[in-house]
């Protein structure tokens, strides 16, 4: 049975409880509108952890004034199914009001260089409201594991970072990106794409693999990847690229090369009609 959550204090009482029995802890923190890769996560912490909480939250403050926060796909009665069948042992599902209670915070994490570029570029303060509500929902719940996909490549390292710079308790496991079986990664933003949009969307999957390709093949000069990566994106009329970025996988520094023994990222943010895509893989072990 999955238990669920609205007010804070219940949850703390939950978790105190399974702590008491001896029960490890896991959580995943997710924005709702579940599928297969959310699904994946909360398995992974069944495997590890003795109890497993997961958080549905749209959380405003990681999103800009011109994005999708009021459109956001809420779909709860599916999450609690897709949460329940994998395993979740506590759903928490906030309000916004629990979370901000007067409206607004005084105090912000502001995660350093590693949120400025790529995605912190083109969102401005999105690491800061991401870096806030998970260091948030980090004290409320305090797991002994967290759980993030690879998908989100860059936010998985801004909360390593967060971990490590301010010394949180948790242990910090990453997932590798669930995909459909055309390769298009799982994202609850799918949902906004018509089905001509969909098809287009195949386009970062094949720009990565296309990347890995030329890699493969010798090529280790970082600028004529980031070439085959816009260029296949620009081959797709309804794609319209925000970055192509090739870079070191644990500082995100920009590469002049790819080199033997420096893992390398490729990442890439797209714009399929109203609906931004992002998706990366690696390069070089
Ligand atoms: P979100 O609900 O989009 O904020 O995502 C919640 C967590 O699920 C984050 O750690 C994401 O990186 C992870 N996630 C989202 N999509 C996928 C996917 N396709 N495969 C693996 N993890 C994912």
């Amino acid at each position: 049975m999955t238990e669920i959550a609205e007010e804070i204090a219940q949850v703390r009482f939950t978790v105190e409880s399974a702590r008491a029995r001896r029960q490890s802890i896991g959580f995943v923190p997710t924005m709702g509108a579940l599928h297969a890769g959310h699904a994946r996560l909360i398995e992974r912490c069944r495997e590890e952890a003795r109890f497993t909480v997961v958080s549905l939250f749209v959380n405003p403050t990681q999103f800009g004034p011109n994005e999708d926060f009021t459109s956001y796909p809420r779909t709860w009665d599916e999450d609690l199914c897709v949460a329940s069948a994998a395993g979740a042992d506590l759903l928490f599902r906030p309000s916004v009001e629990a979370m901000y209670p007067s409206g607004r915070l005084s105090t912000y994490v502001e995660p350093g260089s590693l949120s400025t570029v790529l995605e912190g570029r083109s969102r401005p303060g999105h690491f800061r409201g991401v870096a806030t509500v998970v260091l948030k929902l980090f004290q409320i719940v305090q797991p002994d594991f967290a759980y993030f996909g690879e998908k989100d490549y860059q936010q998985l390292l801004v909360i390593r970072r967060i971990v490590d710079d301010l010394n949180v308790p948790v242990a910090v496991r990453s997932v590798p990106t669930v995909r459909e079986p055309d390769g298009l990664a799982m994202s609850s933003r799918n949902r906004y794409l018509s089905p001509a949009e969909r098809q287009a969307a195949l386009v970062l999957s094949r720009a990565l693999g296309a990347a890995r390709d030329v890699v493969l093949r010798g090529e280790h000069d970082a600028n004529r990847i980031r070439q085959t990566l816009a260029e296949t994106v620009k081959y797709e009329q309804l794609a319209e690229l925000d970055y192509a970025e090739v870079a070191d996988a644990g500082s995100l520094e920009p590469l002049v090369e790819i080199e033997t023994g420096r893992r390398a990222v490729a990442l890439l943010a797209v714009r399929i009609g109203g609906t931004r895509l992002i998706d990366n893989a690696i390069l070089m072990e």
